[in-house]
């Protein structure tokens, strides 16, 4: 199994290249964002409350997001791996995958850590927002917040990894190719 945390602010292109990665790897996708959009659209419990978080930027209370994040795990334990991508988002959430994991006799093999600055974010998010159909991707002002929760909450979890030697950084500005091809250099280079 290989299991890969594909880490890096909004915006800085996880989900485009998960859907590539999961390609060549053979991996299955998990993404806590698409997770909770799939309840918002279907006005479960969970998706009404989600809904209340993402609607302002905010994150969803750990409690909800890691209990989602298992039953999508553990109802896939077959598969050759997992890309988890926007989650972590917290070093709670951290620690609860990892336990999770260790559980299942599993571990997180490497974080790769996408680097775009700001203003780059805040531009392909308006941009996505043109066709993305998400509320969170239109105004300026939730972005701006989004970026601030990232810093705050979610960029420390970089440093929790890299302390056990799991962390890479990958420069997410370019083509989509070129991103590719730098993140399956560092998977390939860690893969055993
Ligand atoms: P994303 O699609 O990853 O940009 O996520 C969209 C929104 O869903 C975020 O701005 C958060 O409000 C919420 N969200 C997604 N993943 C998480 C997570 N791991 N923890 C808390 N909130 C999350």
């Amino acid at each position: 199994m290989l299991n890969l945390i594909l880490f890096g602010p909004p915006g800085s292109g996880k989900g485009t290249q998960a859907a590539k990665l999961v390609d060549k790897y053979k991996l299955l996708h998990i993404s806590t964002g698409d997770l909770f959009r799939y309840e918002i659209g279907h006005k479960t419990e969970l998706g009404m409350k989600a809904q209340q978080y993402i609607s302002k930027g905010e994150l969803v209370p750990d409690e909800i997001t890691i209990g989602m994040l298992k039953n999508k795990v553990e109802a896939n334990l077959d598969a050759n791996g997992f890309i988890f991508d926007g989650f972590p988002r917290t070093i709670a959430q951290a620690k609860a995958l990892e336990d999770y994991l260790h559980s299942r006799s599993l571990e997180v093999d490497a974080l790769l850590a996408l680097h775009v600055h700001d203003e780059e974010i805040v531009k392909r998010i308006l941009k996505r927002g043109e066709t993305s159909g998400r509320p969170d991707d239109l105004d300026e002002s939730i972005i701006r917040n989004r970026i601030e929760v990232y810093k705050s909450e979610t960029s420390p979890i970089y440093d929790y990894f890299d302390k056990k030697g799991k962390a890479y950084k990958v420069d997410g500005i370019g083509t989509i190719d070129e991103i590719f091809d730098r993140l399956c250099k560092q998977i390939d280079s860690i893969h055993i």
